[in-house]
């Protein structure tokens, strides 16, 4: 069990122990009280926003490996014209890559996911709104949305798809129920490049990744905006990135060959 995890128990429990000790011993102290309870709050808090800490779900957020692979992957598409040119870049260096499409983008342009997939990468799933209080939501509404944009993804490309990445990378314990229920794979990332954010530089966020660089790190760039409202860097970041990959002797493969050595 994730260390993150084990330590929510430990306070979970902890917590109780007080409780019992303040309605039948002697109540201890106010500021005591309100510090583990603050404690307890931000716990909670850090374990939704910090998906790697795996508190209230089994997440894929980096591979269990010691060789020098990293994997690619791209979220809020598809785009008309934004996805094709990553797709472009993508196929002069010969790279795969996983996009984890969003179901109503999927719905406007079905002929982009087709073209992902026909160019040999894989799709995941991020949600069929992104709506950005997906956390809140209740589990059912999250298991329904998944499957949505399940349907959407598996209408267009003909591939039945498991992996999910909820939106904006939290994950509440509803988005982990959810999840759950839907029987998909959560998804996070190890390193990203921020490049979802209008203001990030080409430079900022190739050199963000590159830091990032490690046995089984999983990369996070955007091929659309998330409103598609400006465009993404991507397209420039790769160049950059892929050829601090090379010079370092990493080599960049299927998402998928780190979910076969995560489990267990
Ligand atoms: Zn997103």
């Amino acid at each position: 069990m994730p260390p993150a995890r084990i330590a929510l128990w430990v306070m979970t429990l902890g917590g109780i122990a007080l409780m019992l000790r303040s309605l039948f011993g002697e109540p201890i102290p106010l500021p005591y009280a309100l510090a583990a309870f603050l404690a307890y709050t931000l716990w909670i808090g850090l374990g939704v926003v910090l998906p790697q800490l795996e508190v209230f779900g089994d997440v894929l957020w980096r591979g269990d490996t010691e060789a020098k692979e990293v994997a690619l992957t791209f979220d809020d598409g598809p785009h008309p014209e934004h996805t094709r040119r990553v797709l472009e870049v993508l196929k002069a260096r010969s790279v795969p890559a996983t996009f984890f499409l969003v179901g109503n983008k999927v719905a406007a342009h079905p002929e982009v996911a087709r073209a992902i997939v026909d160019a040999g990468h894989a799709v995941g799933l991020h949600s069929y709104h992104h709506d950005r209080l997906y956390a809140l939501r209740s589990p059912a509404r999250i298991t329904e949305d998944i499957a949505r944009a399940q349907r959407e993804v598996e209408a267009a490309t003909g591939q039945r798809v498991s992996l999910f990445r909820p939106p904006i990378g939290y994950v509440s314990p509803r988005v982990a129920a959810g999840a759950q229920r839907a029987q998909v794979t959560l998804v996070a990332w190890s390193a990203k490049g921020r490049d979802g954010l209008r203001r990030t530089t080409v430079e900022e966020a190739a050199q963000r990744l590159i830091r990032g660089l490690e046995p089984g790190a999983i990369l996070l760039l955007h091929d659309a905006a998330e409103r598609d409202d400006f465009e993404p860097i991507a397209p420039e970041v790769l160049p950059q990135l892929l050829d601090a990959i090379d010079a370092q002797g990493y080599r960049v493969v299927p998402l998928e060959r780190f979910l076969e050595v995560d489990e267990g």
